[in-house]
C-alpha cells in the first residue's frame, strides 16, 4: 500500500528505543525524512543510523529532554515546519497515590499532556497553512481502561486526550489529522523492565516470563514494535485525512468490548 507520504518530513519524540523508535523506522520506510529526539545522545545516534540504512532516508537526531522548553525548541529548530508530529515521551512509574506530592503530578502532566500540547500548538498552524498535517500522540491503553497503580498515566494521558478530541475537529478541515494511539503491552525495553522483578521471583528469565504472562492475552503473546509502527504510518497516510479524533487501541483484544 502506497501511504502516499514520500518525501514528507516527519518529528518523531522519544524515538530512540522502543514504539518511538518503531514509528520512526515505519515512517521512514514510506519515504519520510526524520527528526528523531531522545536524551541520550549515543543510543540516539545509533538508532539514526540504524535508519538511514535501513531505509536510506535522512534521519537527523536531536538529543535532549522533550518534557522541556529547550528541548522542544532544539527539535523545532531541526525541523520548523513539520509534515508529520509523533508525539511520545517516558510514562510516570507506578505506585500508590498517596506517596505522589504535586511535583511528582507537575512532571506527569508536563510529560504527558503539556509537552505534546505545546509541540502541536508549534506545529499546527504551519500544517493548516500547508493543508498537509499528522499527529500521532502515544498515549496508553490505560486512557480506556485505567490501570490503578499507574494513577498518573491514566491522569495525564486522559488530560491530553481530553484536549485534543476537542482540537482534532477544529483543524480537521484543513486536512490536518489529531490521533491517539493506545498501547497495550508491547516488548520494549520498558515493559521489559516493568517485570523484571517478577521474572525473578518465578525464576523464569523475562523474555520466558512475559511470553508466558501474555499467553493469556487474546492475542496470545505480548506486542511487536513492528506492528505498532506500522499503525503509526497508517493514520499518517494521504488517505487517512478522515480519520479524524480517534484513539486506536492495539492491545491484541485484551480490552473487552463489542465496539471501540
Ligand atoms: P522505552 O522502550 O523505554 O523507550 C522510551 C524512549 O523514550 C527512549 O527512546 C527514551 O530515550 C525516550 N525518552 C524517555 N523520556 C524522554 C524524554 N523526557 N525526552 C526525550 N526522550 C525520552 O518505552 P516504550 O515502551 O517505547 O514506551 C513509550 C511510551 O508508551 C511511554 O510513555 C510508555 O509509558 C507508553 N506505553 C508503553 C507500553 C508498552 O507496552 N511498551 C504500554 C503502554 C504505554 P532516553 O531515555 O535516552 O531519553
Amino acid at each position: 500500500m502506497d501511504l502516499g507520504i514520500e518525501g514528507k518530513k516527519a518529528i518523531v519524540c522519544a524515538a530512540s528505543k522502543g514504539l518511538g523508535k518503531a514509528c520512526a523506522m515505519s515512517l521512514a520506510k514510506n519515504g519520510v525524512d526524520l527528526v528523531i529526539n531522545s536524551r541520550t545522545a549515543s543510543e540516539l545516534e545509533a538508532t539514526a543510523a540504524e535508519i538511514r540504512a535501513a531505509t536510506g532516508r535522512t534521519v537527523t537526531a536531536v538529543a535532549g529532554d522533550i518534557t522541556t522548553a529547550e528541548g522542544r525548541a532544539k527539535v523545532l529548530a531541526a525541523c520548523p515546519a513539520p509534515d508529520i508530529l509523533v508525539n511520545n515521551a517516558g510514562g510516570p512509574p507506578r505506585g500508590d497515590f498517596r506517596e505522589w506530592d504535586e511535583a511528582a503530578w507537575m512532571k506527569a502532566v508536563n510529560g504527558n499532556m503539556i509537552t505534546p500540547i505545546m509541540l502541536i500548538k508549534s506545529v499546527v498552524d504551519g500544517m493548516i497553512a500547508r493543508k498537509f498535517g499528522r499527529i500521532v500522540n502515544i498515549t496508553s491503553g490505560s486512557v480506556k481502561s485505567p490501570i490503578p497503580e499507574l494513577g498518573m498515566s491514566n491522569g495525564a494521558r486522559a488530560g491530553l486526550t481530553g484536549f485534543v478530541g476537542g482540537l482534532a475537529r477544529q483543524v480537521a478541515r484543513h486536512n490536518v489529522t489529531i490521533n491517539g494511539l493506545l498501547p497495550g503491552p508491547f516488548l520494549t525495553d520498558r515493559l521489559r523492565s516493568g517485570r523484571v522483578e517478577a521474572a525473578r521471583k518465578a525464576g523464569l528469565p523475562v523474555d520466558e516470563y512475559i511470553a508466558e504472562f501474555f499467553k493469556g492475552n487474546p492475542a496470545g503473546r505480548a506486542g511487536d514494535p513492528f506492528e505498532f509502527g506500522e499503525a503509526c504510518a497508517f493514520l499518517c497516510a494521504a488517505s487517512s485525512g478522515f480519520i479524524v479524533g480517534q484513539n486506536l487501541l492495539l492491545d491484541g483484544g485484551s480490552f473487552n468490548s463489542t465496539m471501540g
